[in-house]
């Protein structure tokens, strides 16, 4: 890697790992008590201009790859924080760069570059369609220059605290299609302009994370807000999963590295039978294994990243660093808990909310199980499962 981008990288991180330092513990152990969004985060986070990572220099962003906005998320989760609350405007920004037009770019990329609009909203999950996305059955029919959606979505995080959502819904219903991936549209949704038909009823969850069952009752979309070609949205989708796994891995590796840190901090203050804790071999093996297993799935994350960014294809790379990183950020996660003892369970030591957060990591947005689907048949030639 040349020497001035590992120094801009490095830059990025110790900006971030700055910004953080005025979101302590208290103040996400507080808003996690009290299911509050760490709304005065998001707003740093926002004035600093690194939520506008991804989008290119000419509407008004940062114009950084996904290794840099990666940096960004996983600080964030290394800080002590929680990037659930911001990450979606880069997991969705692929979408609207790749595939939206010139007219959609220049109407809200400035806009969300400025902090202006928030793009923190993506709905594809239903309740009869999880992990097949193919079979989802909220409906977008087109009338004159408008669509109208009727439907329900389940799990949409942050949709109250969005302008826009990333819509995926069906065009053409399934019975009627021969390629099954085709039939669904992309769509993006101003959130300010269909309140009154959209009903969004926040679910209580283990973490917070601020994710509701979001109702469609004859919702316009303006025509002019379908992202690309009707019926092609599978395909953008899916353009956009190796960002998003390399972001997730990312997220996953911050936490980790909290984890290691924290454990092993604690393995050499906390002394009992005269000695420190982290003398034994039974606390201090468990760390270094997960600190091992971590940094390897930085390597892997780093590689995807890479030839993501160097327009080469990523996906076993992007699917193998997920996998890697959210087993390694459990991994880590249940190795603290046990270093920290019966205070593991304590709220005040931070480790117990972050064993719940990190725990989404192996199984949403994509569960592991899926990972290893696509990595069982379509890097090793196995039979699908589905
Ligand atoms: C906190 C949170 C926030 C979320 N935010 C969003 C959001 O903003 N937008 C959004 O669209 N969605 C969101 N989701 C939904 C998330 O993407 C889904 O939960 C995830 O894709 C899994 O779908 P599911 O929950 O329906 O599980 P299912 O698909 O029902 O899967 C259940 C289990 O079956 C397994 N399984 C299913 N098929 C196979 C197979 N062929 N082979 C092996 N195993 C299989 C799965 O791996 C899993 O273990 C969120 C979820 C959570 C928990």
């Amino acid at each position: 890697m040349k020497q001035s981008l590992k120094a801009d990288r490095e830059a990025i991180r110790l900006a971030v790992r700055a910004l953080c330092k005025d979101f302590p513990d208290a103040y996400w152990r507080e808003g996690d008590k009290t299911e509050q969004y760490p709304q005065a985060f998001v707003q740093a986070l926002t004035a600093s201009g690194y939520l506008a990572a991804l989008i290119p220099e000419e509407y008004g962003g940062a114009g950084l790859g996904v290794a840099e906005a990666s940096i960004i998320l996983e600080e964030i989760n290394r800080s002590g924080g929680n990037s659930g609350a911001c990450h979606a405007q880069m997991y969705t920004m692929g979408t609207l760069l790749r595939h939206g037009n010139e007219q959609q770019k220049r109407r809200y990329l400035p806009a969300l570059a400025r902090g202006e609009l928030r793009l923190q909203a993506f709905a594809v999950t239903e309740p009869n369609a999880g992990s097949e996305t193919t079979r989802i059955e909220t409906r977008a029919v087109r009338k004159g220059d408008r669509y109208v959606v009727n439907g329900q979505k389940i799990f949409i995080s942050r949709v109250r605290q969005s302008d826009l959502m990333l819509l995926l819904a069906r065009t053409t219903p399934y019975e009627e299609l021969e390629d099954k991936t085709s039939g669904l549209s992309v769509f993006l949704v101003d959130l300010r302009d269909v309140k009154g038909n959209l009903k969004v009823q926040p679910l209580e969850m283990m973490i917070n994370h601020h994710t509701n069952v979001v109702f469609f009752d004859n919702v316009y979309i303006p025509a002019e807000n379908l992202i690309g070609q009707e019926g092609r949205g599978f395909r953008y989708i899916i353009d956009s999963w190796n960002a998003e796994r390399i972001l997730i891995a990312a997220e996953a590796i911050g936490d980790a590295r909290w984890f290691i840190h924290r454990a092993a901090a604690y393995a050499r203050d906390r002394v009992l039978f005269g000695k420190p804790i982290g003398a034994n071999q039974g606390v201090q093996f468990p760390i270094a294994r997960a600190s091992a297993h971590t940094e390897a799935a930085d390597l892997m994350r780093f590689d995807a990243a890479e030839k993501f960014d160097g327009n080469e294809k990523c996906g076993p790379e992007a699917n193998m660093a997920k996998l890697l990183a959210s087993d390694a950020a459990w991994e880590a996660a249940n190795v603290c808990l046990d270093t920290h003892g019966g205070y593991g369970f304590a709220r005040d030591y931070d480790v117990e909310r972050k064993f719940r957060e990190t725990r989404l990591f192996t199984v949403a947005p994509v569960h592991n199980n899926l990972i290893l689907a696509y990595l069982g048949h379509n890097v090793l030639g196995m039979p699908k499962s589905y």
